[in-house]
Formats: structure tokens, sequence, C-alpha cells
């Protein structure tokens, strides 16, 4: 079992730590927000003052923190994480942020000595609880064998995706692929709508048919055919429309810096965008239907 200091202990690092402690690991934990870091004291945890003080004495770092800006301050800032851990401490950041940050954060981490992965996840508040997340991680293959283990811990499918920023390269990609077949499934349902069409009849035809999707299938935006989904309670989130939104501009953001068009990327961006405006980012992202239907 290894000593892990533990930064950003929100809504999926919370979870997440509590499932390393369950797993007979050590726990430094550090957040900025008193109830969370309480949290994690009552899980098990021990609590640090600092970014510094969670990063000290520590055989593993692992951070769950909301964007880019926030990774670069807490590696890079003064009392840093690259300040302040020991060299071959393993350095594992989860949270979901721009390829350039990840790369850059990594490559700082490297000139002095510490190994840095890419980690971020896909599968949502209840997969941190349940610890069935999916893990894609970029960087060194070696770095990769010392976190799988733990990833493992936390998650149930852990994927070396290639080199640094590969991690996050994968994740908006897929989440590009989930916000466009989100709008794609909601469109079709509010036409069959209109089209005299059950709905539970699209689902069950769509479902055996080339439609298939997840959005479709696991996450349907009406309520009725999944009874889990956040359809059935008014749009709980879930994964909110903010988080899908801040997820499509980073991969607008990727497009753009590689040079690649991806229209209908840009054209969820901007619904998402409007969705978030009209006040309802913090409705699930699967709510986009109501906007679809004409309703705000
Ligand atoms: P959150 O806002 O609930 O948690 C982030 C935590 O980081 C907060 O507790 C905040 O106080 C803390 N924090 C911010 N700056 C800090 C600093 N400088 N030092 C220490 N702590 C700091 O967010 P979340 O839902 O847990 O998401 C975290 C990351 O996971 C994001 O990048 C998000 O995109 C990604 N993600 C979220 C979900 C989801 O369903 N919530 C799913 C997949 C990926």
């Amino acid at each position: 079992m290894a000593t892990i200091g533990f930064i950003g202990l929100g809504n999926m690092g919370g979870p997440m730590a509590r499932n390393l402690l369950k797993a007979g690991h050590q726990l430094k934990a550090f957040d900025l927000s008193p109830a969370a870091l309480d949290a994690a004291a009552t899980a098990g945890a021990s609590l640090a003052r600092t970014v510094g003080e969670a990063a000290k004495g520590v055989e593993i770092v692992v951070s769950m923190l909301p964007a880019g800006q926030h990774v670069r301050q807490v590696y890079g800032g003064k009392d840093g994480v690259l300040s302040t851990a020991a060299p071959g401490t393993l350095l594992i950041d989860c949270s979901t942020i721009d390829v350039d940050s990840a790369r850059a954060v990594a490559a700082d981490a490297k000139a002095k000595g510490l190994s840095m992965l890419d980690a971020p996840v896909s599968g949502g508040t209840g997969g941190a609880e349940l610890g069935t997340l999916t893990f894609m991680v970029g960087g060194e293959a070696e770095a990769f064998a010392r976190a799988e283990p733990v990833l493992k811990q936390m998650g149930k499918t852990v994927v070396h995706a290639g080199q640094s920023g590969a991690g996050q390269a994968a994740k908006i990609c897929n989440n590009m692929i989930l916000g466009i077949s989100m709008i794609a499934v909601g469109e079709a349902f509010v036409l069959a709508e209109k089209l005299g069409l059950d709905k539970q009849k699209l689902f069950e035809i769509s479902a055996k048919s080339s439609g298939q999707c997840w959005s479709l299938t696991t996450y349907c935006p009406v309520p009725g055919p999944v009874p889990t989904s956040p359809a059935n309670r008014d749009y709980k989130p879930g994964f909110t429309a903010d988080m899908m939104l801040k997820d499509l501009r980073l991969s607008q953001q990727a497009a753009q810096g590689a040079g690649v068009a991806t229209p209908l990327g840009a054209a969820a961006a901007a619904l998402y965008g409007l969705f978030a405006a009209a006040g309802h980012g913090p409705v699930d992202f699967s709510g986009i239907i109501k906007m679809i239907r004409g309703g705000s």
C-alpha cells in the first residue's frame, strides 16, 4: 500500500479518494473547500494545509481539479507539487483539461525528474462512487505500469492511450462524439413526437437498428425507455450541460490547434452554449432535448 497525496476532493475526487482509502492506502488530502476536507477526514484521510504539504513525503500524487488553469497552478505554482514532491514521486492528474496544459505540466515535471500521467476519466460521479470509472492515460509506459494498480482501485477499465496528452485527447474526442450523439438522439425523438410515433416504439426499433448508441440505449433523453436515465428525474445530473460545454470547447480548441474541421462538434458546442446561457448549465446535458423541442 502507498502513501498518496490527493488534491481536489470535489464531486469526483471525493469518492475517488474514499475508494483509495478503502483499498488500504494512506491519504494526505488537500482542497480549498473546508467541507470537502471535512468529508475526507471523516473517511479516514489525514489533512494537508497546503498543496506542498500534500505532495511532500508521498509516493504518489493524484489530482482531480476543475480545469487547466488549476492544474498549472497546483503543479507549477509557488510551493506547488513540482517544487515540493521528492524525485521519483509519481504524479497522476485525473482532471479533464486541455491537451496543451497537460503536455506542458508533464514536460515541466520531467525536467524535475518526476513522471507525470494525464489520466482523465469517464463514468461520472456514479462511476467514481462505485469504483467503475474508465481511465484514459497518457504518458510513459513505465509510469503507466506503476499507476495501473492504483487506478484499478478507482476504476474498472484503464487504458494506456499513448504518450503525454493522449489521455486528454481521448477524453475530448469521446465527449465530442457524446455531445453530438445526444443532440442527434434528441432531434430524432422530437421529430418522432411530431410525426405521431410512440417514443417507446422508436426506442425499441432504434436500439436494435443502425441508430443505436449510448445516448439512446443507456442515457435516453426522454422519460420511460431507460428508467435510470436523468430524463426520469427531470434531468437532475448526472453530467451537467456546463461540463459538456467545457469538454466541447476543449475539443474545438484542440481542433483549431490541429487544423481539423469538426463542423458537427462546433454546432454541438454552439447549441450547448445557448442551453447554458439560457440558465440550464446545471441541468443534465440530456436536458438539451427541451431546447430542441422548442421550450426553454
Ligand atoms: P468539482 O468542482 O466538484 O471539484 C473540484 C475540486 O477542486 C473542488 O472541491 C475545489 O475546491 C478543488 N480545487 C479547485 N482549485 C483547487 C486548488 N488550487 N487546490 C486544491 N483544490 C482545488 O469538480 P468535479 O465534478 O469533481 O470535476 C473534477 C474534474 O473531473 C473536472 O476536470 C471535470 O471536467 C472532470 N470530470 C467530471 C465528471 C463529473 O461527472 N462530475 C465526469 C468526468 C470528468
